[in-house]
């Protein structure tokens, strides 16, 4: 139990930040006899990103998609320390992080520091808003559980502000325009959400303003979804069409007020004009930024001078120009795409690769203790001689360890409509599908990836309740 954490002299401190991909995946499979661990985040739970999208609309609840870190740490072998809190500052030269406690409740500590011997980053990245104007002020961002419950609220709200008494109807059309801007599978999964909320339940509920929902999709590349194939491109492009989605490729936002978005576009004819989107509702999706925390911890770090978006790691992922830091998902530079399933498959390396470290440490002592009985015992010298011998082998084989070898298993992502897109690799071959089918391979796929049973029993709930009662639209 957590009560019973007593830091271990003998051992390591073993400090990871976060609580995300990353982070989970490397507590769950990491030895924790072996190490003193102390975990760090401002959010006390795991949250199943890829379903946060069907949090918007109600499609699952918000807590189905949330696994209490509390309750990933209270199964390992041995006590793991976990602090709410953000790290605001590394010291890679005195090895302390300095933690704040920035909720809501304070104590009289809210400020200290912890030291420690090998050091985890896996702080994941914030929202890009490549300081365009206005986007932090008055966009939404789809990255929390509280972002997600934000845009429900504010749904709803467009829609009865939609409703009130004697609004014209310019106001009525600006209030019903939902305006996404970013086509990467973010953008693309929330836009379809949303049009499900409205054909499958605001349709039935608020009858008289069904026909004036319009959702835009706003895209500054040529077309949504880079990283899938161009066939799976074109289905969602023509499923968008058929659920009235408009998607606008090359059109860059420059600039965002209260009630509308700015963007330049370019024409069939490589001219470009400006745009003006009036919206009741704007969602930002395009991508990740790095943490200051892990900005400011590159800038101390000379061997990082060149990196841009993230801590340069190595084969090992240990950060480049330190020997005793990692960093694994979104806020490293591995080489791979900022995905949950590259964060959780660099949290499974490095679970092993500490595991090893301490199986070779605890060999290596071995050797130096039978070594030095070696000269006091001669009697015994050729046995001790074979047993050092049959340990150096054992060492040789467990220091074997190769380095981090990413396995693609596909991307997969859902638009609407009981469909979903899939670039799969299997039994060596790719091969890229859409549809119905594929997005009950979608839903079976994340049922098999979701943390916990309760959470697996709890989005199985969710799903079913949502088809017979249809989602709730009730503004909490
Ligand atoms: P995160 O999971 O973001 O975790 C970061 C952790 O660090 C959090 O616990 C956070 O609270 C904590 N933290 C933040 N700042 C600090 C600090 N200063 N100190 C300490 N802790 C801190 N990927 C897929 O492969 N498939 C999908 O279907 C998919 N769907 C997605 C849907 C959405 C809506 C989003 C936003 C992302 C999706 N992704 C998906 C991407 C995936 O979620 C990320 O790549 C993944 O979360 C990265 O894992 P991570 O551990 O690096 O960061
Ligand atoms: P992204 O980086 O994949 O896409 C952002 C998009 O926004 C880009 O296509 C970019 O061209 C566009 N953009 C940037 N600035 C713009 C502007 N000013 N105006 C208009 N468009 C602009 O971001 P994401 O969708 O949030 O995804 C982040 C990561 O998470 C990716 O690695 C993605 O693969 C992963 N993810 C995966 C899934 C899935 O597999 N189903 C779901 C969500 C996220």
């Amino acid at each position: 139990p957590e009560e019973q954490f007593e830091p271990d002299p003998s051992k390591k401190n073993l400090v990871i930040l976060g609580t995300g991909w990353g982070a989970v995946s490397l507590l769950k499979k990491l030895d924790t006899e072996n190490y003193n661990v102390i975990v760090i985040s401002p959010r006390n739970y795991f949250l199943f990103t890829p379903l946060l999208p069907s949090c918007t609309t109600g499609t699952v609840e918000h807590r189905s998609i949330m696994e209490p870190i509390r309750s990933i740490t209270r199964h390992k072998q041995a006590a793991v320390k976990f602090y709410e809190a953000e790290a605001t500052k590394i010291d890679h030269v005195n090895k302390i992080i300095t933690i704040d406690d920035n909720s809501d409740i304070k104590g009289a500590m809210s400020k200290t520091g912890v030291p420690y011997d090998m050091l985890v980053v896996s702080v994941g990245a914030e929202n890009a808003t490549f300081g365009i104007p206005g986007v932090r002020e008055n966009a939404c961002f789809l990255k929390e559980i509280g972002d997600a419950q934000q845009i429900r609220k504010k749904i709803m709200d467009c829609v009865e502000t939609a409703t009130f008494k004697d609004q014209s109807p310019e106001e009525i059309e600006r209030l019903l325009h939902m305006v996404v801007v970013g086509g990467g599978p973010t953008g693309v999964e929330f836009a379809g959400e949303l049009q499900d909320f409205f054909d499958q339940d605001v349709k039935k509920w608020v009858p008289e303003i069904s026909d004036k929902v319009k959702v835009t999709l706003i895209e500054a590349l040529p077309n949504v979804l880079p990283m899938f194939s161009k066939q799976l491109i074109d289905y969602t492009e023509s499923t968008f069409k058929e659920e009235k989605i408009t998607i606008k490729t090359k059109t860059a936002v420059k600039k965002v007020t209260e009630s509308t978005v700015e963007a330049e576009a370019t024409g069939p004819d490589g001219k470009k004009y400006t745009e003006i989107l009036p919206y009741g509702l704007l969602v930002w999706a395009t991508g990740n930024a790095v943490r200051p925390v892990v900005g400011d911890l590159m800038s101390q770090i000379p061997a990082q001078k060149d990196s841009r978006r993230g801590l340069a790691v190595n084969e090992y992922l240990v950060v480049q120009g330190t020997h005793d830091i990692w960093a694994v998902g979104d806020c490293a530079v591995s080489g791979y795409a900022p995905t949950a399933q590259v964060a959780s498959q660099e949290g499974s390396f490095l679970a092993r690769l500490f595991n090893t470290m301490a199986k070779t440490e605890a060999i290596e002592d071995h050797i130096h203790d039978l070594s030095s009985t070696l000269n006091l015992k001669p009697g015994n010298a050729a046995e001790i001689a074979k047993e050092i011998e049959e340990n150096e082998k054992q060492l040789r084989r467990i220091k074997d360890i190769k380095p981090f070898h990413y396995t693609h298993q596909g991307s997969l992502a859902y638009i609407g409509s009981d469909r979903a897109v899939a670039d799969v690799s299997w039994l060596n071959g790719n091969f890229a599908t859409g549809g119905g089918l594929t997005y009950l391979f979608w839903r079976s796929a994340y049922l098999s990836m979701c943390f916990s049973t309760r959470n697996r029993v709890l989005v199985v709930i969710d799903w079913a309740k949502s088809k017979v009662f249809g989602r709730d639209v009730s503004r909490e």
